[in-house]
């Protein structure tokens, strides 16, 4: 059976991986370069994701706390288990009891995939750990695990197993057109498949429209944009946004700082970078959480990603970050998708192709 993936995004290159893993004989398609856009402008976390608990979507942060420890397993050489500071400060943000009940669930729903239990530190501990933390109302903080990645990197390890199992990668190769029968237009031609597997990621939906073929989902375009610091970060920090429901990180990573992330809405149209608006409001949370302020001087780069959210809510915010995968006739096409989850996302295309006669 032969099956065209089109995307070489993370989700993209796991669904190919795993479609060659099942014996199909795979093509993949890239406009650029593998691991080019948002899967390589991520926060760097292979997490569960901690706020998802709010919106309940247990079913996701299970799998993705499994699929955690799958890419610990695989590549230790890329990706690490990281300790994460959640401060508490006295009258601001959620209240302890409900990190505590949060952090409680992650641990469950990791089961045998949990990295190491999470505690309580008192103020003293907490300001040890991260010296740099505002003391004024710190109470202590709740330390925890999840894991880091390089995810470029990590990335194109996961695009070479997708070559050694077989996978054709083109890139610099867009295609501009699909069909339910199998037929693709790419810039070098037309040609047919017995399935066609749609992971474009943000532009999974244009592609579908380009090919005036209406689906059943929808896609909610975020940006989300990270400083880099020339600064040395001793402790991984979540911290709450102030005077908002959202939270934010600042993280080492490669002997530098990254603060993150936002959340704007896109178009394709756009350019994908981050505004000075978001630079502002990324120093102005760093700030409110560390004692030394971030000097605009010490901004050695930013970079921006688009999120494709599945649309499950009005407010992208609030949107959860499951995914579905819709199949018409030969098309099968993904909307959303992690980067922690793509292997399973990957499994269950495999899964929905093999539906294809
Ligand atoms: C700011 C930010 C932070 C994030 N942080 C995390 C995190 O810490 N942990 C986590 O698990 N997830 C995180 N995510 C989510 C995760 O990064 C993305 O959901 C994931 O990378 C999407 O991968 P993808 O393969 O679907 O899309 P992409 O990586 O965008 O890949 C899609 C590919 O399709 C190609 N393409 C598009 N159209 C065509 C066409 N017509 N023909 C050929 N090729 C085409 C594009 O060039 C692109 O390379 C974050 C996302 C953002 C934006």
């Amino acid at each position: 059976m032969r099956v065209a993936v089109i995307g070489g995004g993370i989700n993209g290159v796991m669904a190919a991986w795993e479609l060659a893993r099942g014996g199909r004989q795979v093509t993949l398609f890239e406009r650029g370069e593998v691991m080019g856009e948002t899967s390589s402008a991520s926060t760097k976390l292979l997490h569960g994701g901690l706020r998802y608990l709010e919106h309940g979507s247990f079913w996701l942060v299970r799998e993705a706390l499994r699929e955690r420890s799958w890419w610990f397993s695989q590549a230790p050489h890329l990706c690490h288990p990281l300790r994460i500071l959640l401060p508490h400060y006295e009258g601001v943000g959620r209240p302890r009891w409900m990190l505590g009940v949060g952090l409680w669930l992650y641990r469950i729903l990791a089961g045998a995939a949990n990295i190491a239990p999470h505690q309580w530190l008192g103020r003293e501990q907490a300001l040890e750990a991260s010296p740099d933390l505002r003391p004024e109302g710190l109470l202590g903080a709740y330390a925890f695990w999840d894991g880091q990645m390089d995810d470029h990197k990590l990335g194109l390890w996961a695009a070479g197993q997708a070559r050694a199992a077989g996978v054709e990668i083109r890139e610099h190769t867009a295609v501009r057109s699909v069909s339910l029968d199998g037929d693709l237009i790419a810039d070098t031609g037309p040609k047919h498949f017995d399935a066609i597997v749609n992971v474009a990621g943000p532009w999974a939906r244009k592609l579908l429209d380009a090919s005036e073929i209406p689906a059943r989902h929808y896609l909610d375009l975020v940006r989300g944009s990270h400083l880099v610091v020339d600064r040395v970060c001793p402790a991984a920090i979540l911290a709450e946004v102030r005077a908002s429901r959202r939270i934010a990180f600042i993280l080492p990573y490669l002997g530098k700082t990254l603060v993150g992330t936002t959340e704007e809405r896109q178009t394709l149209e756009e350019p994908i970078a981050c505004s000075e608006r978001e630079r502002d409001y990324l120093i102005r949370f760093h700030d409110s959480v560390m004692s030394t302020p971030l000097e605009p001087g010490e901004i050695c780069s930013t970079f921006a990603g688009v999120r494709p959210l599945l649309r499950t809510a009005d407010d992208p915010g609030k949107a959860s970050r499951e995914y579905a995968i819709e199949r018409q006739g030969r098309l099968v096409t993904v909307f959303g998708g992690k980067w922690t989850t793509a292997r399973s996302l990957g499994q269950k295309v495999a899964g929905v192709v093999a539906k294809i006669a």
